[in-house]
């Protein structure tokens, strides 16, 4: 129930409904833009059966009451984005409520995100000289916790399965529609990805075989790819060995689904990847801090050698270690290298290798270091264990296996839900206590653990984001408090340091050697 509806202005069936919709590039990029505003056209028409609806993009640059002409009062104008096709209708209802009552134009607060009209009001009040928006306040994120945005590629690919499983989604209010996200059906539809291919379920825990496992909940912030809810299920903690588990999930041979062009936002030009290669920061590559926190191992190892990146994507790694250790024999390996990639890297003196590395094994100790940067949350629970005997039979005596991976373990990685990022490809979510018995049985010790925080790292990004879509009132105004901390620099850099001197950060870094053939570190 919206707060302000408890004292609604009267409000007939509007007759005139002028829609300004803001173009979004990412939709013309992935070829949904019309289907989007098709959509949203059935959606309004569908709601509004009596009213004459005229709708008109948006020109950008110009405030909308210089692009609204004049009309009677009874006309309506409403702004919207077509990254928002699922649009609220009860919540527009009561936004013009409000618009009428006291003649300004009204922004909604607290809706799900991807489901509020930017702004809506009569002519007269959209025109007038000076009118502050009202805020109508909602609370559907309170209750949902979602986000229904296009705004990235996955999400578009959820919602036109969507669009395929109800061909009448358009008619469907957003309550029908979160409850359908939140049931066993709607898990699987978002899980799956729009694919036509079978889950796998686990009845129990498939590290230790406990059945003592329950769901966990995201009750804050979001995953990624949208459309999941507070009340969905789909990560299980075992009571037992601490495992986070994806349940159901994607059988091992479909996995490279999650991975094709709706997995990355960006197809790289040559000149793209020299840029990005010759420009490597924190703020460039997602997880440059956890690279340079193993920067004592990289100086342990001998000027000859042979390091290998498994699952390095785009060769940022590769590129970090050839610039501070030319000497190094450097090789990227993944499962499909891109072509333009091969070739940059190769003028760099790095070797790419196209290679199921999770299945073909490498020449036992053959090499000084091997990487994994989040990797491993990718592979099967059930595959780790063979995974890292694969590893360690690949390293020499004294050679590292350096990883990160999402800490579940770890506080900072509950805030902002940050540990449920990406279910479905995030088959597990791991921990030291998880990792060690594991990584122990194939001979490998810890030798030395950092920690670095993905969320903490830079303002404008997961706090910010945090403070428009946390699902309360609180909670988004404890992403304020924590963005405007970010933004400061040397308050910034030197809570970070304090971060690293405690070991608190959602990324873990374990560095490990094999039992008895390493030096101490
Ligand atoms: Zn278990």
């Amino acid at each position: 129930m919206s707060l302000s509806s408890s004292n609604p202005a009267r409000l007939g069936p509007p007759e005139r409904v002028e829609v300004r919709y803001e173009d979004v590039p990412i939709l013309s990029k992935c070829g949904f833009r019309e289907e989007a505003l098709t959509f949203l056209r059935k959606r309004v028409a569908h709601h509004f059966p009596a009213a004459r609806i005229q709708f008109s993009e948006l020109e950008k640059g110009r405030p909308l009451a210089e692009q609204t002409s004049d009309g009677p009062g009874t006309d309506w104008v409403i702004q919207v984005s077509l990254l928002n096709p699922l649009l609220d209708l009860e919540l527009l209802q009561a936004m013009m409520r409000i618009a009428i009552g006291h003649g300004t134009p009204v922004v909604a607060v607290g809706a799900v995100p991807g489901t509020a009209p930017v702004l809506a009001g009569t002519r007269a009040g959209i025109r007038r000289d000076g009118s502050v928006p009202k805020e109508c306040h909602w609370d559907t994120q309170r209750k949902h916790n979602s986000q229904l945005n296009l705004a990235r590629l996955k999400r578009v690919k959820i919602f036109k399965s969507l669009c395929r499983e109800f061909p009448n989604l358009h008619q469907l209010s957003v309550a029908e529609v979160l409850a359908f996200c939140a049931s066993p059906a709607g898990v699987q539809l978002v899980i799956k990805y729009g694919e036509d291919v079978a889950l796998q379920s686990y009845s129990r825990c498939p590290l230790c075989g406990s059945d003592r496992s329950f769901a966990l909940h995201c009750d804050v912030n979001q995953p990624v790819g949208g459309f999941l809810t507070r009340d969905s299920e789909y990560y299980y903690l075992c009571q037992d060995c601490h495992l986070v588990y994806l349940n159901p999930s994607m059988a091992e041979e479909d996995l490279w689904r999650y991975y094709d062009t709706h997995a990355y936002e960006q197809a790289y030009s040559r000149e793209e990847l020299r840029a990005l290669y010759s420009n490597l920061n924190v703020l460039t590559v997602s997880h440059y801090a956890n690279y340079e926190a193993i920067l004592p191992e990289l100086r342990r190892l001998p000027p000859n050698a042979r390091v290998l990146d498994l699952g390095g994507g785009m060769g940022e790694f590769c590129v970090f270690v050839k610039n501070g250790f030319p000497s190094y024999d450097v090789n990227l390996v993944d499962f499909r290298i891109h072509t333009e990639a091969v070739k940059e890297l190769g003028d760099r003196g790095i070797h790419c290798i196209n290679k199921n590395f999770t299945r073909e094994a490498f020449e036992p100790e053959s090499c000084d270091l091997i990487t994994n940067w989040e990797v491993i949350e990718h592979l099967k629970p059930e595959r780790l264990e063979l995974y890292f005997r694969m590893v360690a039979r690949a390293l020499r005596p004294s050679g590292y296996y350096c990883f990160s991976t999402p800490d579940f373990g770890n506080s900072f990685s509950h805030s902002l839900d940050f540990w449920a990022t990406a279910p479905g490809e995030h088959l597990t979510v791991l921990s030291r206590r998880v990792l060690e018995p594991i990584l122990g049985r194939c001979g490998l010790r810890v030798v030395q653990e950092y920690h670095e925080c993905v969320t903490m790292k830079a303002k404008g990004r997961w706090f910010a984001y945090g403070s428009q879509a946390n699902s309360s009132l609180a909670s988004r105004a404890d992403a304020v408090i924590i963005e405007n901390l970010l933004t400061d620099d040397a308050l910034r850099e030197s809570y970070q340091s304090l971060m690293r001197r405690r070991q608190l950060g959602s990324e873990l870094i374990l560095c490990l050697q094999k039992i008895g053939g390493g030096e101490s570190p």
